[in-house]
């Protein structure tokens, strides 16, 4: 048993998966959430579909059951959906919001008393560049992400005095399967190379025409999990390739 554990949702998925990989590198136990988890991923298996309510106390349940203790939690799971605000499924809407916003405040709500007693408890919310700018076609993702940032800033004014940290990551671009198979279709559509659509069109608003790596946002949670995190609580960590710089 490590001295450490985690939670991670989407833990299946592009960054969920590099920052379990990571997380157990640096010692952490990690209960790795996800819709459909990968049975030989990093970290316990946990399947539970976050966007219902009981299912996120579960999951902070089942980590507390593996491994005795919780002492970061890291809401990461995500989706995205693109339509004009006239067509924008109500649905999706509600999807989006009970993943990218409900979701975390319940596990935050859920794993608070373990996160008290851990002494240096840590939420690291895996947000977005779209918690601090907006693009067209993503309102109830852009909406989801800059509400998820009021929630790590109240989370870290009431964690603040026990030690909690909460922050959130916000990264542009990953190369995830996710995106990947944007590029690919883009190309498609604009009768474009890969190479062009990815700086003419994705990364558009990005000043540095890059992905990130899933490593790279792993990096940063790691950071900011340790020790020498410790003084970063209730705000954004843009890592936007200067996006936001505009
Ligand atoms: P991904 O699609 O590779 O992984 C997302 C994971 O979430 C998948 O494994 C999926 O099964 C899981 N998931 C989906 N619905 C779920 C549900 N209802 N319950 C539990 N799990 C569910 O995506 P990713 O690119 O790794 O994104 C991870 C996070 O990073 C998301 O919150 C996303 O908004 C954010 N983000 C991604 C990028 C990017 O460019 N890829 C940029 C900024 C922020």
């Amino acid at each position: 048993m490590s001295e450490r554990a985690a939670l991670v949702t989407g833990a299946a998925g592009g960054i969920g998966r590099a920052v379990s990989q990571r997380l157990i590198a640096d010692g952490y136990d990690v209960l790795a959430v996800d819709l459909k988890p990968d049975p030989d991923g990093p970290g316990v298996p946990f399947q539970a579909d976050l966007t219902e309510a009981e299912a996120n106390a579960a999951a902070v349940r089942a980590a507390l059951d593996h491994f005795g203790r919780l002492d970061l939690v890291v809401p990461n799971a995500g989706i995205q959906h693109v339509a004009p605000i006239g067509e924008f499924p109500v649905e999706r809407w509600d999807t989006i919001v009970a993943l990218l916003l409900t979701s975390p405040f319940l596990l935050a709500r859920a794993a608070w008393p373990a996160l008290l007693e851990s002494g240096a408890g840590r939420i690291v919310v895996i947000a977005s560049a779209h918690a601090l700018a907006a693009s067209p076609y993503k309102s109830a993702y852009v909406s989801a992400k800059h509400g998820v940032l009021g929630l790590v800033k109240t989370l870290a004014l009431e964690g603040a005095e026990h030690g909690i940290t909460v922050t959130a990551v916000c990264p542009a671009y990953v190369r995830t399967p996710l995106v990947e198979k944007q590029i690919a279709d883009q190309a498609r559509v604009h009768g474009l190379p890969e190479e062009e659509v990815l700086e003419q069109v994705i990364l558009a608003p990005q000043a540095v025409k890059q992905l990130i790596e899933p490593s790279e946002v792993a990096d940063v949670v790691a950071f900011l999990a340790g020790p020498a995190g410790r003084t970063f609580t209730g705000v954004p960590v843009t890592m936007d390739q200067g996006w936001t710089a505009r």
